[in-house]
């Protein structure tokens, strides 16, 4: 869990990189949607654009059809999911339909101005089209109002973990396995 910009997707592909653990971007899904032009793609590209949410529903069929792919005993790192409480709510669910159950839910925790000058490089090297400075603005506003109620779902049951999300990749990782252990 985490703002734009907080490194949870370099973060998750480390935890692969090191353990051969599988990481569950449904950021990454959505582009590739996006770029195959998949029926799901031409529905959400306006919505990535905007730097608003898919649909819960959509979002959580997703997840459902990547989750079929993955083997049992496998751990999972989602990224970017669940981004609602409803979405929390339906990956409960979900993950009992595979047998499977949230262990933690980790916060990589930033400040603002260091996300905004993080993101405004990533729009330069990686051109995304939602790292605009007005696009970014309108995806911190969705993650103040529709993502911070997770961290609280996940705080009440106990499972919410908080890792200083400022430093060397290298050294955030070595916060996060240990949270993640
Ligand atoms: P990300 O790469 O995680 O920043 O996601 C990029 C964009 O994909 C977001 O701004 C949303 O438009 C969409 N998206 C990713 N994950 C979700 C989610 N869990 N629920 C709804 N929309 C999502």
């Amino acid at each position: 869990m985490g703002p734009p910009g907080a490194g949870k997707g370099t973060q998750a592909k480390g935890l692969v990189d090191r353990y051969g653990w599988v990481q569950l971007s449904t950021g990454d899904l959505f582009r590739m949607h996006t770029a195959k032009g998949t029926e799901v793609g031409v529905k959400v590209k306006a919505i990535l654009a905007r730097g608003e949410l898919v649909p819960d529903e959509m979002t959580v069929a997703m997840v459902r059809a990547r989750l079929r792919e993955i083997p049992q005993g496998t751990r999972i790192v989602f990224d970017g999911f669940p981004r609602t409480v409803a979405q929390a709510e339906a990956l409960d669910r979900l993950l009992a339909e595979f047998d499977r159950r949230v262990e933690s839910a980790i916060l990589l925790d930033v400040t603002r101005d260091e996300i905004l000058a993080r993101l405004l490089k990533r729009a330069a090297d990686q051109g995304r089209v939602d790292d605009t400075p007005e696009v970014i603005g309108k995806r911190f506003d969705v993650y103040e109002v529709q993502t911070k109620p997770v961290l609280d779902f996940y705080e009440k049951r106990g499972q919410l973990r908080r890792v200083n999300g400022v430093g060397t990749v290298e050294a955030i990782a070595t916060r996060l396995a240990e949270a993640a252990n």
